[in-house]
């Protein structure tokens, strides 16, 4: 089962958080303006080593003052109209947090609806490629818990309905 709460991902108490950052991995908008505020200065220290981040990959850093203890970074694709590999590369992000998820022994990571702020990705479409990505690694990982964090109404709203789709 995928948990859904609505609230703002840098309060959760998880092992990992993921944020929706750019390929510069050095903080922006949005969620990711919100992490490294509440990370601290620590954080871009530690993301100007990685020497940014192509889209569809993610990277680690530690969490610094967030109660989460690790921060995965992905990059979401912009959307263009939807036939410029937007799918794909969203679906990779997920795939990518999730190497990272297993490779780090975290059992339990807090997902944002990734490229659906700035990047412009329709959210209910986005919604499906998420929870398709989170029920495939929950299969095969059923003790790690996977939440979704919608940050509004309007998420939430979506979310809800696509999880209804999919049941
Ligand atoms: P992107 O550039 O990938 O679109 P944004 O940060 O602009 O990233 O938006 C991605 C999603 O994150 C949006 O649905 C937005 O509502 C949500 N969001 C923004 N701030 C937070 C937060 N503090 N916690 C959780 N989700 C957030």
């Amino acid at each position: 089962m995928i948990n859904m709460i609505k609230g703002d991902i840098t309060t959760l108490k998880v092992d990992a958080i993921v944020n929706a950052a750019n390929n510069s991995l050095l903080g922006g908008d949005g969620v990711d303006g919100a992490i490294h505020r509440a990370a601290g200065p620590g954080l871009v220290e530690e993301c100007r080593k990685l020497g940014g981040c192509p889209t569809g990959e993610a990277r680690i850093t530690k969490g610094y003052r967030l109660p989460a203890e690790w921060i995965i970074h992905t990059i979401g694709p912009i959307w263009l109209g939807g036939s410029n590999e937007e799918d794909r590369l969203l679906s990779m992000c997920y795939k990518s947090c999730f190497e990272l998820v297993e490779q780090n022994g975290i059992t339990s990571v807090a997902f944002p609806s990734i490229s659906t702020g700035a990047y412009g990705f329709p959210i209910e479409r986005a919604g499906r490629i998420a929870f398709k990505e989170m029920c495939n690694f929950k299969s095969n990982h059923e003790s790690i818990e996977v939440i979704a964090v919608c940050f509004n109404d309007h998420v939430y709203d979506c979310y809800r309905k696509v999880m209804k789709e999919t049941r």
